[in-house]
């Protein structure tokens, strides 16, 4: 089928809730995709920080294949192969004791919710539900992750909103102390914030957010969704802050693009979900679980976060020397390979120029161009996406 065939029939079709490029893509490759034409492009949107480990990585395609022969899919009323040896290796590589799994990132964030209130209430009491969430966050698009996120624009129009959620400044710790009250139960934020721009906590902010929940008996929710699994350089992002949450979300990357999310916990927390109080049909099923082994098996062997961050530091000092040439950028900021370019306005043109000249870009709250290539990206494929926008910017510059 032709692009504008696809395009036709997406129109007439399918909810128009997203601005659509006009372009179908219809294959990949690594870190190049290809589109129903057969115009190739270079790709540093990676389905949003989804598939880190490049499109069709070939021991993601044999675990899915192999499992699809298998058992696609069980109910969790019985045990799953999977399903518990991936919890096994998420829990050995991480802070976490047990997994929750669900099918995306608004359902990995809707379960901590619930989790982080039914701990409280189990421990505190019914008046103690308050979440304490971050301005310019993004959680999903559930009402209670709408509710969560601190960005007016995707909740306007969905009133009511659900109680107990207030937003302070993000990277404000004095904010965030004033925040805190006797119905307090948690504080919910990304480590990084990515839809809010790439916003990168300063120095000591992450341990001070940590102290404050643990003089108060306040859970720490970190919402790893987008920076998580490899994307920073670390598995985790809070690891480059010395800090552990109490709950962790994971989706996006965890499964390659085989949806799943999931939701990590102590014990002592985790405790207070018992059979009955939770529950995902599809959530971890055999071959999510079996996709997510194979994306942590290769994430180990194929030294992964080495090449995340050694290439992030490559991507960084491109970026930066393009921030010395042009004075409409106001600043480069990231780590390993979430970056953003934040400039002077909007990105959305640069974002156009980019997919003409066979580049995928993506823009973030406006004005910040967001890098996201596929954690195995090689340098030579980021010095072709370097001489891409470094002539993208020179024609902005007019
Ligand atoms: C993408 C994202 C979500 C929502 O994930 P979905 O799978 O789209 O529901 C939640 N939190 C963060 C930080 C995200 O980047």
């Amino acid at each position: 089928m032709k692009t504008e065939e696809i395009i036709d029939k997406t129109e007439k079709y399918v909810a128009s809730t997203y601005g659509r490029y006009p372009v179908a893509l219809v294959k990949g490759e690594g870190a190049k995709v290809w589109d129903a034409d057969g115009k190739e492009y270079l790709d540093f949107v990676s389905g949003l920080a989804v598939c880190n480990l490049g499109h069709s990585h070939p021991a993601v395609v044999t675990a899915i294949k192999d499992q699809a022969e298998k058992l696609i899919h069980v109910s969790n009323l019985y045990h799953i192969e999977a399903q518990s040896e991936l919890a096994k290796i998420l829990v050995e590589n991480s802070f976490a004791d047990k997994v929750f799994f669900g099918n995306s990132g608004a359902e990995a964030n809707e379960a901590a919710i619930k989790l982080a209130r039914r701990y409280s209430f189990d421990h505190f009491g019914k008046d103690r539900y308050e979440i304490i969430c971050m301005k310019q966050s993004f959680h999903g698009r559930t009402m209670a992750t709408i509710t969560a996120t601190g960005q007016e624009k995707f909740s306007k129009g969905f009133e009511p909103l659900l109680p107990g959620f207030r937003h302070v400044a993000f990277d404000d710790i004095t904010a965030l102390r004033k925040a805190i009250n006797p119905r307090t139960c948690a504080v919910m934020l990304e480590p990084i914030q990515g839809e809010g721009g790439v916003n990168i906590p300063s120095e000591g902010y992450l341990r001070g957010v940590r102290e404050l929940c643990d003089r108060n008996n306040i859970l720490l929710i970190l919402d790893e969704v987008q920076v998580g699994m490899g994307r920073t350089g670390k598995l985790f992002a809070h690891e480059h802050y010395g800090i552990k949450p109490d709950i962790m979300t994971l989706a996006k990357g965890i499964a390659s693009g085989v949806p799943m999310g999931a939701m990590l916990a102590t014990d002592k927390v985790m405790s207070s979900f018992v059979p009955g109080t939770h529950a995902s049909t599809f959530g971890g099923n055999p071959l999510s679980s079996a996709t997510g082994i194979a994306v942590m098996k290769a994430i180990y062997e194929e030294k992964i976060l080495e090449n995340c961050a050694e290439m992030g530091k490559a991507l960084e000092k491109r970026l930066k020397s393009l921030k010395k040439k042009y004075a409409f950028i106001k600043e480069i900021r990231g780590k390993g390979l979430i970056y953003g370019m934040e400039l002077d306005f909007e990105g959305g043109d640069i974002v156009q120029s980019a997919l003409k000249r066979g580049l995928l870009l993506n823009c973030a709250a406006g004005k910040v161009l967001r890098f996201l290539p596929p954690l195995t990206i090689t340098e030579g494929e980021i010095d072709e996406m370097f001489a891409t926008l470094d002539s993208l910017l020179t024609e902005a510059k007019r």
